[in-house]
């Protein structure tokens, strides 16, 4: 066997095989090439998933016959003008795209190059180029790509569905379109348009805030809060939804580096951790998050296709990116989603009653609940922390609370089947799930007495037995430290008993201790290795704040009531429960008005 010089067109096959996997991924070099070239409009067409046809059409700086010529030569590139691999500043700057899609499609170009005369057209045939032919072209470029893989079969057969090759490209674009808000995006699939981004004009947060609600949704632009934060040069900006707006997949995480839209694994851990505290393990925040940095501090030339990258600093990184988006959602965490509230609405619509009205009697049988939510004698909690609560009585509760409509979740009114809680605000009314919004509490002053250096423990006249299996007792015991700083002290008690000593004063005395046990014991069961100490110490907090919270089912009277909604007005995260639920909707007046007909 001897050594042989490859050809240039298998070369680039080769490469090719790397860059170009599939549509998606032409797609994607071409269009950064248009973004590289300060096009402001790109329309994509393709038809069959990108399979059979692909055309980009871009408004950019184009490119004069000599260029057009050069462009599809390997490792040619306008983009590393003093051979600087540190500082790159473009999207692209391999100069492999061209040349590797030429090499396994027809590829033609048509382009007039800025404050040009004439237009000029180039073709690559299976790696075949021609001479560079006068054509006809506004400023820009418009690439065709035609029967992309004809020349390398195994590839085209690893192709998938025409849906899943146009979804792939759909992707691409769309991520492309978050980081550039500034240029407009038109996609057309067979013949339909898929989605046309018009250009924003605003200021850069502005603008992206309106191109990703142009693309998640409405909704996002309500219940989202901006991040932003600078460490050592790094900056990260973005928007973070709201635990409400939660998903029940991770794939609505954008994130960008340097304006490449990337699936970075470190990222997207630090997305899970700050969120952690407020969203159920198996819901997902929508975010966009846009991290700028200094060139030489990342890598971005990983992989060819360029989807991930290396941090020179990960640590910083980390601590930057969980920090703001923490920082972020507890400025946000008092906003209850707007979502919800728009939910609640519509489904509060009148019906059109069709049948018969209801009989009177049936409906004057209903228990007034305002009534009896208001009534002096309303009995108070047993085992419940004061500071949440006072139960104590008030004379006249409308002359109490008038003036507490001010107050953002303004003044209870009426407790409804033993959990909501209706208030009245100054701009409409407010509905509280008085559990989630306790359960919240209780877990916000569990961490500050956490943090504060130990959580108050209150001694139990006779301990409690709790009746467990041997490795639970051992999981158990195996915490005792830990749990014993977060104020709960357990010893073990004979065989197959553990005896509980002693209990954190937040939760009062009158809970269901071994159901508390029992679900701590699941919690070891389930995370045993996996967290770390915070997220674990945050698991325990967050079990042990559920037990200690108000049940649904107790009745409130008119003053534990307004100190409830005062608590939560002060209590950071207040608007969502540990597992992500709202502890409260807001409804305008106007819209209730509305739904009345009154507007
Ligand atoms: P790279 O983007 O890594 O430089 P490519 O093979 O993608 O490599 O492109 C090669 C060169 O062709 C680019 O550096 C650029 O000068 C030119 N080019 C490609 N697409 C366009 C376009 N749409 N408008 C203007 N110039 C382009
Ligand atoms: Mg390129």
């Amino acid at each position: 066997m001897r050594i042989r010089h490859l050809p240039d067109h298998l070369v680039n096959q080769i490469a090719a095989g790397e860059v170009i996997e599939r549509p998606a991924a032409a797609v994607k070099e071409l269009v950064e090439n248009s973004i590289d070239a300060d096009a402001t409009q790109i329309n994509v067409t393709i038809r069959e998933g990108g399979k059979n046809y692909i055309q980009i059409q871009d408004n950019g700086i184009g490119m004069s016959p000599a260029e057009l010529e050069a462009c599809v030569e390997r490792h040619a590139t306008s983009k590393l003008p003093d051979d600087d691999l540190v500082h790159i500043n473009h999207l692209g700057f391999r100069g492999e795209a061209l040349p590797s899609i030429g090499s396994v499609s027809n590829l033609s170009i048509r382009s007039r190059a800025s404050n040009a005369e004439d237009a000029w057209g180039i073709d690559v045939q299976s790696g075949q180029k021609s001479d560079p032919v006068p054509s006809a072209h506004p400023q820009g470029t418009t690439i065709t790509v035609t029967d992309l893989f004809h020349t390398t079969p195994a590839r085209l057969k690893f192709l998938k569905s025409e849906r899943a090759e146009y979804g792939a490209v759909k992707d691409v674009l769309t991520r492309l379109a978050m980081a550039f808000p500034h240029i407009g995006f038109k996609l057309t699939h067979n013949d339909k348009t898929s989605f046309d981004y018009r250009p924003q004009t605003q200021d850069l947060l502005q603008s992206s805030l309106k191109r990703l609600s142009a693309i998640l949704g409405q909704e996002f632009e309500h219940n989202s809060v901006p991040v932003s934060a600078e460490r050592e040069g790094v900056t990260i900006t973005g928007f973070a939804g709201l635990p409400t707006l939660s998903r029940g997949t991770s794939q609505y995480q954008f994130l960008f580096v340097n304006g490449r839209p990337v699936k970075d694994r470190l990222i997207l851990g630090c997305v899970r951790a700050a969120y952690s505290d407020l969203l159920h393990r198996d819901r997902h925040p929508v975010v966009a998050l846009f991290l700028d940095l200094a060139p030489e501090d990342v890598d971005v030339n990983v992989h060819p296709a360029k989807t991930e990258v290396r941090f020179k600093d990960a640590g910083l990184i980390r601590g930057l990116i969980i920090s703001a988006l923490k920082h972020a959602l507890l400025e946000g965490g008092q906003v209850t989603s707007q979502t919800i509230s728009t939910q609640a609405l519509s489904s509060l619509r009148p019906q059109t009653i069709s049948g018969p009205a209801l009989p009177v009697s049936r409906a004057s049988s209903y228990p007034r609940y305002s009534n009896l939510a208001l009534k002096e004698d309303s009995a108070p909690f047993q085992g419940f922390d004061q500071d949440f609560m006072p139960s104590s009585k008030t004379e006249d509760i409308y002359e109490a609370i008038e003036d507490t409509f001010t107050h953002p979740l303004g003044a209870a009114r009426a407790q409804l089947h033993e959990n909501y809680i209706i208030a009245q605000t100054e701009k409409g009314l407010v509905i509280v799930d008085q559990h989630a919004a306790h359960e919240r509490l209780v877990y916000e002053k569990f961490k500050t007495q956490f943090h504060g250096g130990k959580v108050e423990s209150q001694g139990l006249l006779v301990p409690e037995i709790v009746d467990l299996d041997d490795t639970d007792i051992q999981n158990l015991l195996s915490q005792k430290d830990l749990l014993q700083k977060l104020g709960l002290d357990i010893e073990a008690f004979g065989q197959g008993s553990i005896s509980i000593q002693s209990v954190p004063a937040i939760l009062g005395h009158k809970i269901n201790f071994s159901d508390l046990i029992r679900d701590l014991v699941d919690e070891f069961r389930e995370h045993k290795t996996t967290h770390g100490l915070e997220e674990k110490v945050n698991h325990i907090l967050s079990t042990m704040a559920c037990h200690g919270s108000v049940r649904s089912g107790r009745r409130l009277n008119a003053q534990e009531m307004n100190t409830l909604l005062r608590n939560m007005e002060q209590t950071p995260n207040s608007g969502h429960c540990n597992h992500g639920r709202p502890t409260y909707i807001e409804l305008d007046l106007t819209d209730i008005e509305k739904l009345f007909g009154r507007r």
